[in-house]
């Protein structure tokens, strides 16, 4: 059997944390033709990468990231705040000046940011409270122009609510009716709790209407009275939509009182509803109302993720109004979550690295793992398991989607120069051998 690459002496994620047998992994077209021990494929005339023991996985998800409003940062002026509020006012400046060209031309570069680091799918929200819709627009024509890099969802996203906005009920169904994939929220943005209770059996009928998934922002304040994600995962099961309702940020769980939490996080679990925890965003954003202690604004990832709920990571902001920092990695965003969440035990690094990966393809119905005959997506990163990969934020070897290289890094190599002339390579892994050398 003849291949067109052959990927030599890899270890597949997940790992488990055991000593991953190496293997070497053949791709024939779009497909993975053979997953083998290493070493006991024939390559003959196939396009052969030397993988060197490095850590191989299904590419990275990007489940939840904004892509109309990334590279604005400074445009008209800084947050200089930096709080949401202060964000909001400044995209609201921001986009009455947005044009089909501008979007496109800053999302792509984002994107490619993003496929450089190693991310095959990402679900963008776009901001609809906009009569015109121009940022949709051109995400729905750039999905189609990046479809050889990257897969792209959009998510309608009523950024200044539904109930809260002119039309926006209609401009809601429009977005839908031009080809989002996915119904977006804000309920706890609406000017009343009866308005965001009202905007969430909305948002579910909507999904009755159009057959579409639905993916919310929900719960995006550190106010413990805010609590639209019960409503959420009610609707969810009496409408069977088991797996196919996603919610972001949920950040006021980490101010709910623990008896509360208990019962939100049963009904979560049975409705099957994924949970989005954005760490970059949330750990500047959160916490702004409060002097000492200041809590740290994120949802209860651990918690969540120990139940047995869907969690995973997004990076929500690359460079906007509302985070000025940012580069498109999802290993930054999951470093972040693994402080943030307290999530640095030995086996919970290995749990994470699924946020980004086998949780986030779960909940978007895509290849949840390498094996043979399933579809040649995947990464070669420049470390040797999971743990090493949250440490280090390697750069990505190479990124295959469907088969065809979309991006590759060269190995980095730093040096340090001794004073007595001796050069002493730098490889940031602990040094071989234990107390006894
Ligand atoms: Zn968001």
């Amino acid at each position: 059997m003849s291949f067109d690459v052959v990927i030599r002496s890899v270890r597949l994620a997940p790992t488990g944390d055991a000593a991953a047998q190496l293997v070497d992994v053949a791709v024939t077209g779009p497909t993975i033709a053979a997953i083998r021990p290493a070493g006991t494929l024939d390559s003959a005339g196939a396009v052969e990468l030397p993988g060197d023991g490095r850590l191989c996985s299904i590419p990275f998800v990007d489940p939840h990231v904004h892509l109309d409003a990334v590279l604005t940062v400074g445009e008209p002026h800084h947050n200089e705040s930096g709080t949401l509020i202060e964000g909001i006012q400044t995209w609201a400046e921001r986009k009455q000046t947005l044009t089909h060209e501008d979007v496109k031309r800053r999302a792509l570069e984002a994107i490619l940011w993003e496929v450089a680091q190693g991310t095959g799918l990402i679900r963008s929200h776009v901001d609809v409270c906009d009569p015109s819709l121009v940022a949709l627009r051109a995400l729905l024509e750039l999905r189609q122009e990046v479809a050889d890099l990257v897969e792209l969802r959009l998510i309608a996203f009523p950024q200044d609510g539904i109930l809260s906005f002119p039309d926006g009920e209609a401009l809601m169904r429009e977005a839908m009716r031009l080809g989002c994939d996915l119904i977006g929220g804000i309920p706890h943005y609406e000017w009343t709790r009866e308005d965001g209770i009202a905007e969430v059996q909305f948002l579910f009928d909507l999904a009755r209407e159009t057959g579409a998934g639905i993916d919310l922002h929900c719960d995006e304040t550190d106010d413990e009275q805010s609590r639209f994600l019960e409503h959420v995962a009610a609707r969810t099961m009496r409408d069977g939509m088991q797996g196919r309702v996603v919610a972001g940020h949920t950040t006021a769980m980490g101010s709910y009182n623990d008896a509360y939490s208990f019962k939100l996080l049963q009904i979560l679990r049975r409705a099957g509803v994924t949970i989005v925890a954005n760490p970059l965003d949330n750990i500047v954003l959160q916490g702004r109302f409060d002097s000492y202690p200041k809590r740290r604004g994120m949802t209860r990832v651990k918690e969540l993720d120990r139940l047995g709920i869907n969690v995973v990571c997004g990076h929500d902001s690359i460079m906007d109004p509302w985070y000025p920092l940012g580069r498109g990695s999802m290993l930054d965003a999951l470093s972040m979550l693994v402080h943030v969440a307290q999530m640095t035990g030995r086996s919970e690094l290995f749990s994470a690295f699924a946020m980004i990966t086998g949780n986030a393809a779960r909940a978007s119905g895509t290849a949840t793992e390498l094996r043979e005959g399933g579809p040649a997506d995947l990464v070669v990163l420049d470390c040797e398991d999971e743990a090493e990969a949250i440490r280090l934020r390697p750069p990505c070897r190479w990124v295959l989607r469907q088969g065809r290289l979309v991006a590759e890094t060269p190995s980095g190599a730093s040096v340090v120069h001794r004073g007595d002339g001796r050069t002493v390579p730098v490889t940031f892994t602990k040094p071989r051998g234990g107390p006894t050398g």
